[in-house]
């Protein structure tokens, strides 16, 4: 006898948990302990509780309903069924299944399954797709046939797979049968194949399917057999349209099939007048996403916040759309992927310092990485987070070591002169070696999962035990922790395959694969009035405004991504449904949100192209139906412009601020004075005035230090010091004797070098290529620098040399200006400076001497110089390249009271040639007047220029490119 009764829709334009209530009340007499529910998934549950809950109509108190989603609901009736409790086995376990199965196929198949090499490492990644398939095709009750001759089509794993998929498809479930497994697919199937069973198990109770859509092949056979047999009442929520026998609105073309397929009749008591009218819609146009976002914030408080819903395509849209949220109670449903949180960033920074380790040694910025994680940083000894302090030293420390180091090597400073440094030195320093061997080296030897998830486990419970209040806090972070031990970590150590040798390689991409998988969900109660929900978890649920964001078309309806084993264009070859019918489903969704809004706010972005090799972004598809829907009525073609429908999101542009803020100098005077009076300058600081005023107050008055960070091609700060130090050596012999380099010994100094060189302990560190460039380059140099000294007597090397100049109006006010000056040597009875150069060379042309804009006022009118004179000092610093060579003159010339003759740079990297200050026409009373005179004007303008300008002023030139201060200066 068949039980058969018509559907019932309610209008997508009314909202469904409620009216559905209703049905459910009216129909049971208010005993609802006899009906069972099945929901597409758990979400509606919640509200149907709840407004069975608030219903008056339903005598209180009484038992509610039991509702399941279609997998929750399969799973309670198997045991019923088969009167067992198969083990429900991960994906795993699954891929190791296949791969004995394929393994035994090998060696009876004559096809191309016997040509492939077959060791679990390559099959894994096929192995994973293999199951997905098979279990999709088991939800839709199809066998599959072997698909032959797809050669050139498909890779040549995928072909030899799908050449025999039918026999994997026996031997599978065979497989899983024998040893008492299931999965969900199993399940569906089992259920579909003992449907006559289900008549006694479910007999008295009144089974309701609400607001299902498309159904797979098992959901369809099972539910038509209730439908036959257990007079299921189907309950739709759809256009009330195909209750008169029309084919409603297109977004409803699978209600209709579903009607003709089960030759079912549709009844509905609501009007079908203006169903498929649309609700008031505005449209928003960005250009990126922030800009939807500004927008999204802007119209959300332009109404109630009660009976919103802001409902994000892509989850990982969630963390800015919370932070563009009102100060308003907000209900979060949506799952929060695994992979986006930052406890898979301390992961990902423990996986990538062993793949990148060097044997005993890791990389630096891996080091940096794993030491900087905020978790590791806040575990707590006694509510304290002393790791701070000592994970600070060891980032100083690695960043001027070398590239590769060992975390061995680092011995933490507990106290110094000031004191302990951190409370509890002992219980900090068994903190800090917990933390190195559970999170360096119990990963440094894993090659199975078992002892992956071993490692894990440790170092999970370590963050658990020692992170204090910090799993309390973060609520989101703790439960990525739960489900990392409770989920992953048990997959990982329990499966077939847990034992296998798969290396370390293979180990961590199988824990990255099972990781990517992982949901976490919000606590989704109590259910306030506002929500925040992802386009299914939106299901059945009905909001006055609904704020749909980033609808492009990559997301609604969205693209499956590439499918290697099977794409999409073959799938209707096995009988699978294919991008068609997941479009079908995906606009039924998004057309039944907004039908049930009374307004609702489509934002997307409008051609952006993410990356080089991407395309641009397009709007959604549905956006262009509804478009043109608007069109066809106003008759008129809709552009972006200021007002609704179609709104351009556009932000008032201001002018781009150029100049860089200066820095107030009152602050800092006193230090600066300080400075003065009794440390004085270098020629570098003098330098670097000129060359730009805010980098010399960054540099040499604030706290503020240049990161400190490993150079990867050989220090080239250090390496210059090593070469200045061993021509020091290598020359002092010589000091006071005639000299020519061709006499000199080429081969010790040579020898002085590479010995330096060996030394070195970041020379040991180097990589090969480096260290050999490194002893070419500095061996040739050298070479070229002796052949390049002519005649010549060394009068001092690496001396000292000072200039004290007196402030005129500035009361006991002597600077010093000091350096040590490379060589000093003597040729025809007159002083040379030499200054070695291991970089570039910049030293003043001839025309800077005899450029008047400069010196008239420098020596007639400095008073009028003293202020607002960054013009002034850009003009020097663009005539004289650098003023390093011409303040060693005038410190040697103060230090030895002898008028030096001529200064030279010596270009060691190149030719090791001599490149002079003066040129062979600058004559003795010119050079006179430029050392004695011109000089030291110059340097007491630049010094009382420091001390008058009420700001230190940037100028940017070509150094703020490598400028390590651009960030905090905003050039
Ligand atoms: S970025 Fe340019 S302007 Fe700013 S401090 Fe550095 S050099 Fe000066």
């Amino acid at each position: 006898m068949t039980t058969r009764s018509p559907f019932s829709i309610i209008s997508w334009k009314k909202d469904f948990i409620e009216n559905f209530s209703s049905i459910l009340i009216d129909e049971s007499d208010g005993d609802l302990s006899n009906t069972i529910v099945i929901v597409p998934h758990q979400r509606p549950a919640r509200y149907l509780k709840k407004a069975l809950a608030a219903s008056e109509n339903l005598p209180k108190p009484c038992i509610l309903p039991e509702i399941y989603s279609f997998s929750e609901f399969v799973s309670s009736l198997m045991p019923k069924l088969t009167g067992s409790f198969p083990r429900r086995i991960g994906k795993l376990d699954q891929v190791g299944l296949l791969f004995h199965i394929i393994e035994g196929l090998r060696t009876e198949s004559t096809g191309l399954l016997a040509k492939l090499p077959v060791d679990l490492q390559k099959f894994f990644p096929w192995g994973t797709r293999l199951a997905s398939l098979l279990e999709e095709m088991l939800r839709q009750d199809i066998v599959p046939r072997n698909l032959s001759m797809l050669q050139g089509e498909v890779l040549d794993w995928a072909a030899a797979l799908l050449e025999e998929i039918e026999i994997i498809f026996v031997k599978y479930v065979e497989a899983l049968e024998r040893r008492g497994w299931s999965t969900g697919g199993l399940e569906s199937r089992n259920l579909s194949q003992n449907l006559d069973k289900l008549d006694n198990i479910l007999a008295g109770k009144k089974l309701y399917l609400a607001g299902f859509y498309g159904l797979s092949g098992v959901e369809d056979k099972f539910f038509h057999h209730l439908w036959d047999n257990l007079g299921l009442r189907v309950i739709w929520h759809s256009d009330p349209a195909l209750a008169l026998r029309e084919k409603g609105h297109f977004a409803v073309k699978e209600h209709y099939n579903w009607l003709s397929n089960w030759r079912a009749e549709a009844v509905s008591d609501d009007n079908t007048e203006g169903s498929c009218d649309l609700p008031e819609l505005k449209f928003f146009e960005g250009f990126d996403r922030h800009s939807q976002l500004c927008a999204m914030r802007e119209e959300l408080s332009t109404g109630s916040y009660d009976g919103c819903a802001v409902v994000l395509p892509d989850t990982s849209l969630l963390l800015p759309v919370m932070h563009h949220l009102p100060e308003h109670d907000i209900n979060i449903s949506m799952g929060y992927p695994l992979e986006r949180s930052a406890l898979n960033g301390l992961l990902e920074a423990i996986l990538k310092l062993q793949e990148n380790k060097n044997g005993a040694t890791y990389y630096w910025k891996d080091l940096l990485a794993l030491i900087r994680h905020p978790y590791l940083k806040m575990l707590e000894i006694n509510g304290d987070q002393p790791l701070r302090t000592i994970f600070h030293q060891w980032e100083t420390l690695l960043r001027s070591g070398s590239p590769y180091a060992d975390p061995n090597d680092f011995i933490p400073v507990y106290c110094d002169e000031n004191g302990n440094l951190v409370d509890n030195s002992e219980t900090t320093e068994e903190l800090r070696a917990e933390v190195v061997n559970l999170c360096i080296d119990g990963f440094a030897k894993i090659t199975t999962l078992e002892e992956l998830a071993d490692s894990l486990q440790h170092m999970a419970e370590m963050l658990r035990l020692r992170g204090g209040t910090l799993w309390q806090r973060y609520l989101l972070d703790s439960e990525c922790l739960f489900r990392l031990m409770n989920e992953v970590i048990p997959e990982l150590r329990e499966s077939s395959i847990s034992e296998e040798d798969f290396g370390q390689s293979l180990s961590f991409s199988i824990f990255r694969q099972l990781l990517s998988s992982q949901r976490v969900s919000f606590e989704p109660d109590p259910i306030s009035s506002m929500q925040v929900l992802g386009m299914l978890e939106s299901r059945l649920l009905n909001f006055k405004r609904t704020f749909i964001l980033d609808t492009v078309d990559e997301k609604i309806p969205g693209t499956d991504p590439y499918d290697p084993l099977l794409p999409d264009q073959l799938r209707h070859l096995l009988d699978l449904p294919d991008s068609h019918e997941r479009e079908s489903v995906a606009s039924y969704n998004f057309y039944r949100l907004i039908m049930g809004s009374e307004e609702s706010c489509i934002f997307y972005q409008s051609g952006v192209q993410p990356g080089l090799l991407d395309s641009k972004s397009v709007r959604s598809r549905f956006v262009e139906q509804l478009l043109w829907k608007i069109e066809q009525k106003e008759k008129r073609i809709i552009t972006p412009s200021e007002n609704f429908p179609l709104k351009a999101i556009n932000f008032p542009v201001g002018a781009i601020l150029n100049v860089p803020v200066a820095i107030a100098k009152e602050p800092v005077a006193a230090k600066l004075e300080d400075m003065l009076k009794h440390k004085g300058l270098s020629p570098s600081a003098m330098d670097c005035y000129v060359t730009c005023p805010k980098l010399f107050f960054f540099r040499y008055l604030s706290n503020v230090r240049e990161t400190a960070t490993v150079d990867l091609d050989g220090d080239r700060a250090g390496f210059g010091e090593l070469i200045h130090s061993v021509l020091k050596d290598f020359l002092t012999p010589q000091l006071g004797n005639e000299i020519c380099g061709k006499d000199l010994n080429f081969n010790e100094l040579s020898e002085l070098f590479m010995m330096r060189l060996e030394r070195d302990s970041l020379y040991l560190n180097l990589p090969y290529d480096i260290k050999k460039s490194l002893e070419y380059a500095g061996k040739n140099r050298l070479t070229l620098f002796l052949n390049n000294i002519g005649q010549t007597k060394i009068v001092a090397l690496e001396t000292s040399a000072q200039a004290i100049l007196n402030l005129d109006g500035y009361d006991n006010y002597a600077v010093k200006i000091h350096g040590r000056i490379d060589r000093v040597d003597s040729r025809n009875d007159s002083r040379y400076v030499i200054d070695y150069k291991t970089g570039q060379l910049h030293m003043p042309r001839k025309s800077f001497w005899e450029n008047s804009e400069i010196w008239n006022p420098i020596l007639e009118e400095q008073q009028s110089l003293q202020y607002d004179s960054a013009d002034f000092l850009e003009k020097i610093k663009s005539s004289a390249n650098s003023l390093q060579l011409p303040l060693y003159l005038l410190m040697d010339h103060h230090t030895s009271s002898v008028m030096p003759h001529q200064a030279a740079l010596v270009e060691l990297v190149k030719e090791g040639q001599e490149k002079f200050l003066f040129d062979s026409k600058t004559d003795e009373e010119e050079r006179i007047d430029i050392i004695g005179t011109k000089i030291p004007a110059l340097s007491t303008f630049l010094i009382k220029n420091m001390i008058c300008e009420p700001q230190f002023k940037a100028i940017r030139s070509a150094q703020c490119s490598w400028c390590s201060y651009r960030e905090a200066c905003g050039a």
